[in-house]
């Protein structure tokens, strides 16, 4: 697979939309990874820092509420 800007060998592929990138147009990002509710009530986030990022996509800051699936 090449990277989606210069296609040149991939070296990793982007966490969140799956776009090859090579070493010099890759990004990071933190990623998250999982939402919980606590003990507490209150709702924490496992983030994962650094994961590889293309730069084009755009993930939401904040997860989309999926009400349909309960
Ligand atoms: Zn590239
Ligand atoms: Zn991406």
């Amino acid at each position: 697979m090449n990277c989606w800007h210069c296609d040149r060998p991939a070296h990793g592929i982007c966490r969140f939309c799956g776009r090859a990138l090579c070493r010099d147009h890759v990004k990071t990002m933190p990623f998250l990874l999982e939402i919980y509710k606590g003990k507490d009530g209150d709702h924490k986030a496992i983030v994962v820092e650094d994961t590889l990022y293309c730069g084009i996509c755009k993930p939401r800051e904040s997860p989309v509420i999926l009400k349909e699936l309960e």
